[in-house]
């Protein structure tokens, strides 16, 4: 249940209410929100005379559902705006950062290619201790000289608690990847922030344990949450993974978060990449998350589903036509 409390309502008033209502109170711009359980469906008299609005629900989908917040949130970056309803925004770059010369060329190509958000990981979360676990610190620090040098935003993700003061720290947008979607000490720390946070899918995670993940973050007081498809389990194996684009038309209607689609992972395979991702701009998203290296054969993490250069700006240029088709434009 969400409760609107009536404007005017001090901060120090409005913590009173909810202590005594058990739940979370969020300052939501002008007014306070307090939010409980979905099960919760009544409130005492008292609480009643100081409330604006009531919101119920069938389930823990409360602040990131449309029927709370009928427009999608809008998530700012300087002049970027994801979740606008106008653009589709590209953050692309390697898996990893692996060297200055690699990360160097991946943020001038998308400065060729008109792009603003560099993805790259400094700290990786492995399905094998054996592979390369990311540069950590000083990935960190080769991200922020690019984000100076190329006037971009970066997109890094926080494999677990003993760098996430780092990563937000260095990083505009932080990543929760796949394998963290249940990692309440991650989610609970971005909810004491405003950064920017993206939730990836776990691949065995159903949409409504997708959008609770986000309500962590969401009623923690962090408005600034998307969610990102990066593709699911299934029993097939030919492709890495099923880019679930029926969940997307779901999340699209119910849920007002936006919506990132990952084609890389989902597919795993760079052959496939460049049609699932005009599928995925087709589909009106907020979003895509591309993985593209200057050498992908020679790549440290995610080899065989990274584009080359030519790959990728082959496909930026394809993605134009078919964005105007449903009003967007790719930025
Ligand atoms: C990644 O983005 O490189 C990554 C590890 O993704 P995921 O968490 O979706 O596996
Ligand atoms: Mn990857």
């Amino acid at each position: 249940m969400i409760i609107e409390l009536k404007s005017g309502i001090t901060g120090e008033k409005a913590e009173e209410l909810a202590r005594s209502a058990k739940a979370f109170c969020i300052n939501d711009g002008e007014k306070f929100l307090l939010v409980n359980a979905s099960s919760a469906k009544e409130i005492s008299p008292e609480l009643e005379t100081f409330a604006e609005k009531v919101f119920r629900f069938n389930d823990d989908m409360q602040l990131s559902s449309r029927s709370f917040r009928q427009n999608t949130r809008n998530i700012v970056l300087d002049d970027i705006c994801i979740g606008d309803g106008r653009h589709t925004v590209l953050m692309a770059g390697p898996c990893s950062v692996e060297s200055e010369t690699q990360i160097n060329a991946s943020a001038h190509l998308l400065r060729e290619n008109g792009l603003k958000i560099l993805r790259a990981g400094a700290y990786k979360p492995r399905t094998s201790p054996y592979t390369f676990s990311g540069m950590g610190r000083k990935g960190l620090e080769l991200l922020a000289e690019m984000r100076a040098k190329y006037g971009l935003k970066i997109i890094s993700e926080v494999r677990d608690a003993t760098h996430v003061e780092e990563v937000m720290e260095w990083a505009d947008i932080i990543q929760i990847g796949a394998k963290s979607m249940y990692d309440h000490g991650l989610l609970n720390r971005c909810a004491k922030s405003n950064k920017p946070v993206l939730i990836k899918r776990g691949f065995g995670s159903t949409l409504q344990e997708l959008v609770q993940a986000a309500e962590f973050v969401l009623s923690g007081g962090n408005p600034n949450v998307m969610l990102c498809e990066r593709g699911i389990r299934t029993f097939e194996t030919k492709t890495r993974f099923t880019l679930d684009l029926c969940g997307v038309a779901w999340l699209k209607e119910y849920c007002n978060l936006p919506v990132i689609l990952d084609p890389s992972h989902a597919m795993g395979y760079a052959y496939g990449v460049p049609g699932l991702s005009r599928a995925c701009v087709a589909m009106g998203v907020d979003g895509l998350l591309i993985e593209v290296h200057p050498e992908p054969q020679k790549a440290l993490s995610d080899a065989s589903q990274q584009l080359d250069h030519f790959q990728f700006s082959d496909l930026v240029a394809s993605l134009h036509p078919v964005a105007a088709a449903v009003n967007r434009k790719i930025v």
